[in-house]
């Protein structure tokens, strides 16, 4: 399974606020072998949002969205969402019931907070008031990180790939001194490797097998200068 992640605000692309919620994003889903191919920040805006979710749901899997689900008049994502679908936005009865049960109702609500794309799954928002929709593969979750994290986590099951197991190996020698190594590496095992340069190198080694990736990692570390 891929997926790709969009992140909506224009507090992200001014600098504002760090995009956390992209890399926790990427993160759990990587855990859960879910490929990330895209992560996309766009501004709050009906036209460019609904353009990005086209796009990606037409190239991924999935399409997680997350950020302007609120009341507040920048907050225009589930317009966009159900313009990407040819859908409208209305009153949704089983976002209202579950808002009612949790004692928002009525005069307590935000006009606007149970308007859903047309025929969605609401997503309860447990750590918060806006409902999140799952509209065919895109799934929109609020923002604010909690209520992001709390929504991601009831359908964390819907997003199954295949794992891999990665081991970590430290080295400190320069990155260009570990090519040949690099190289061999790949032609002996079945693995995939990534080099990550800072004050030591990281070589992440990923595989489908557990084994196989700590008998590369074992492998480097008898030849190169591992710390880790
Ligand atoms: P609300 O219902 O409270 O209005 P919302 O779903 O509409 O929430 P936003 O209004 O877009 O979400 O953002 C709410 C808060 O969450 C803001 O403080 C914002 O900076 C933060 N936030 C939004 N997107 C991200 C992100 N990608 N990473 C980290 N923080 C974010
Ligand atoms: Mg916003």
């Amino acid at each position: 399974m891929n997926a790709a992640i969009v992140t909506v605000g224009d507090e992200l692309l001014v600098g504002d606020t760090e995009n956390t919620n992209a890399t926790w994003l990427c993160a759990r889903l990587a855990d859960r072998g879910v490929t990330v191919r895209r992560v996309s920040v766009v501004p709050d805006d009906v036209g460019e949002i609904a353009q990005v979710v086209n796009e990606h749901h037409a190239a991924y899997d999935a399409v997680i969205v997350t950020g302007g689900l609120g009341p507040t008049h920048d907050d225009v994502t589930m317009e966009a969402v159900a313009a990407a679908f040819g859908r409208t936005v209305e009153a949704n009865e089983e976002a209202a019931t579950w808002l009612a049960s949790h004692g928002y109702s009525g005069e307590d609500l935000d006009e606007g907070t149970t308007h859903l794309p047309s025929g969605c799954r609401p997503l309860p928002n447990e750590a918060g008031v806006a409902p999140g929709a799952v509209v065919e593969s895109a799934y929109v979750l609020p923002g604010v990180p909690a209520e992001m994290r709390a929504m991601f986590e009831r359908i964390a099951d819907e997003f199954e790939g295949t794992r891999t197991h990665t081991v970590v190996v430290e080295v400190a020698e320069p990155e260009s001194a570990l090519l040949d190594r690099f190289e061999t590496l790949r032609d002996r095992f079945d693995v995939r490797v990534g080099s990550y340069p800072g004050e030591r190198v990281r070589v992440k080694l990923s595989a489908t097998e557990a084994t196989e990736a700590e008998r590369a990692a074992e492998w480097l570390r008898d030849r190169s200068d591992a710390v880790v």
